[in-house]
């Protein structure tokens, strides 16, 4: 098969457009993508000066979507002063998987000269994941106590490195399939927050208020032409899955979409245009509910809506064992 713009050999065929692209067009496709989407949810403000720049930390992980992001966003704003780009890196405590994928994140920051940090849970709360999944006193899934604590430290570190905005890797799989597991749950008010947290236009988001708003500009790019992207062009990616991955709904979903897709090329693309309008009509009806009452969490200080955060009461049950 040929390019459908140079007439060179095509890398890859995408079934939802019916568009061959070599190499070459496959990444300006992509890189398209990433900035068009930057641009449409009015990511950079229109106050953003040199004087006054935007601060965007990216959750870097070493897997292939954070590691492309990265990657095109130094390309695109890494000379521009209105944009500092700030790379952070949560290590778990788990052997064999993320000490290569923490290398794959060094090596990437120090080559683009990006600042970097690393932050660890045995640092921050004396844990490490593998000793976790190991008392797990709670009876719960090992990523239902990973998620509490990274997005505690993303949020932590986020902050104090001057964030404005913290962006993530996700890409079109990813944010597909969380928009059908919210639609099968039947919750209305995840669709509500996934849009005012994460997904919307800046312009029309809800305030954060005391959160760092999260932005996913590579939402748009499924995740094989995110992976064909990180191998063509060579980049550091750490790519193997965690050994203690235990998102059992999400991987069958992932499975169902997949099928779907293969069935009927565009499912994923036309799940999101039509989840989007939808979620932040959903925003709009639910503000309405007005903020929970935020306190401080009376041992670390972060925010929650109670005495003591989720955080710190996980980490006194682990203690505890
Ligand atoms: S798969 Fe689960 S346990 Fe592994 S790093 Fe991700 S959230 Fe943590
Ligand atoms: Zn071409
Ligand atoms: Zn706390």
């Amino acid at each position: 098969m040929e390019c459908d713009k140079c007439g060179r050999d095509a890398v890859m065929h995408a079934a939802y457009s019916g568009a061959h692209l070599c190499e070459d067009h496959l990444c300006a496709s992509v890189e398209k993508r990433v900035r068009r989407r930057i641009r449409e949810d009015n990511m950079l403000p229109r106050d953003a000066t040199p004087d006054n720049p935007q601060t965007w930390v990216i959750g870097l992980s070493g897997g292939k979507d954070s590691v492309v992001l990265t990657q095109i966003l130094d390309d695109t704003f890494g000379r521009d002063p209105r944009i500092e780009l700030v790379a952070l890196t949560i290590h778990e405590g788990i052997e064999g998987y993320r000490d290569k994928s923490v290398d794959a994140c060094v090596e990437l920051a120090s080559d683009l000269d990006i600042h970097h940090e690393l932050v660890t849970y045995e640092d921050e709360f004396g844990v490490q994941m593998d000793d976790v999944v190991e008392k797990d006193p709670e009876n719960m899934a090992a990523c239902a106590y990973c998620g509490v604590f990274r997005r505690d430290l993303l949020e932590r570190f986020a902050d104090e490195l001057g964030a404005d905005k913290l962006l993530t890797g996700h890409n079109l799989d990813d944010e597909a399939q969380t928009a059908l597991m919210n639609f099968f749950e039947g919750d209305l008010k995840q669709v509500a927050k996934h849009y005012d947290a994460s997904i919307g236009d800046f312009e029309k988001r809800r305030d954060a208020g005391e959160f760092i708003p999260r932005a996913k500009p590579l939402r748009d790019v499924p995740e094989k032409e995110v992976a064909l992207y990180a191998h063509l062009k060579d980049l550091p990616a750490h790519i193997t899955e965690c050994p203690h991955s235990s998102e059992a709904y999400r991987a069958e979903v992932q499975q169902l979409l997949l099928k779907l897709e293969e069935n009927h090329p565009g499912t994923r693309h036309s799940i999101m245009a039509g989840y989007e309008e939808l979620a932040e009509i959903t925003a709009r009806e639910y503000r309405g509910d007005g903020k929970a009452d935020l306190n401080d969490c009376e041992r670390c200080g972060s925010k929650t809506a109670g005495d003591v955060c989720r955080k710190c009461r996980l980490i006194e049950s682990i203690e505890a064992v």
